[in-house]
């Protein structure tokens, strides 16, 4: 599925937050958004998965216009992660996860729904959570449920608002390689807010940079995060090293 944003602007009560936004993404592709704080990059997310509906522009799916598709639709297409999950009812992990079935769900639910539930879980590595309750758990165990609601929907386009925010570098890196498994045996896309430039670096075909509601530069990250935009997007003098990789990392060294 392919995702085209064309001349996207949207503002909170007349204030601009994103201006004149162009953005293609192919199937099987990670792409970062990156930029500073209050840049646009959550707003942007929200924009795409119409959770926030554009002044201007356009999001299509595959050449279809969002504004024309129902909830349900869009819902079928796209998996949005928020970047905190404040479920305040003691739901199960389970239920949770079945929650994100509800764009497919008719009168009731169906044993395939209980099938993609479980496998979900299965290949999330949560099925022993499955029943516990989803207050009960450690932030980073919350963003995993969060994920696997996300893909029961079983989308094409995942959205994902600073996946690894809550986790230590074991579960960032185990997070990062479930979105690679994704795209690469699924064949989804993944569109995430990332504040960790490293793991943009390392983990995405593309990035977008961000500042001042519009973008910066896109492309592949050892075009885009170099010490120049570094320094120009969030005013910070930092070393760039080249990974074995062949990849940039980042090292800030302070501020200019
Ligand atoms: P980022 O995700 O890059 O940190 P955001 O998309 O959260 O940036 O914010 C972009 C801009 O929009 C910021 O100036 C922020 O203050 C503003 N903003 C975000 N959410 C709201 C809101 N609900 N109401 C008004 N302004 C908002």
């Amino acid at each position: 599925m392919k995702l085209s944003i064309k001349d996207l602007c949207f503002g909170y009560n007349g204030s601009l937050a994103l201006e004149d936004i162009a953005l293609d993404v192919s199937e099987g592709q990670i792409v970062s958004l990156v930029g500073p704080n209050g840049a646009g990059k959550s707003t942007l997310l929200k924009c795409i998965d119409r959770i926030l509906k554009p002044n201007r522009g356009s999001v299509l799916v595959d050449g279809r216009d969002l504004a024309r598709m129902s909830g349900k639709e869009i819902s079928r297409s796209m998996g949005y992660v928020p970047q905190s999950t404040a479920e305040v009812f003691p739901y199960t992990v389970f239920d949770i996860v079945m929650m994100g079935r509800r764009p497919h769900i008719g009168w009731r639910v169906t044993q395939r729904d209980i099938s993609v539930v479980a496998e979900t879980l299965r290949f999330m590595g949560i099925e022993r959570f499955s029943s516990r309750y989803f207050d009960e758990l450690s932030g980073g165990e919350k963003q995993k449920i969060a994920m696997a609601r996300a893909l029961a929907q079983e989308p094409k386009i995942l959205l994902l608002d600073e996946p690894t925010s809550n986790l230590d570098i074991l579960h960032q890196l185990e997070l990062m390689k479930t979105i690679e498994r994704l795209v690469r045996e699924r064949g989804i896309s993944a569109v995430m807010a990332m504040h960790d430039l490293n793991l943009a670096s390392r983990f995405s075909h593309r990035v977008v940079m961000l500042k001042d509601r519009m973008i910066h530069e896109i492309g592949p990250p050892k075009e885009v995060l170099t010490q120049k935009n570094i320094n120009f997007v969030y005013g910070v003098r930092a070393e760039v090293l080249v990974g074995c990789d062949g990849r940039p990392y980042i090292i800030p060294l302070e501020a200019v």
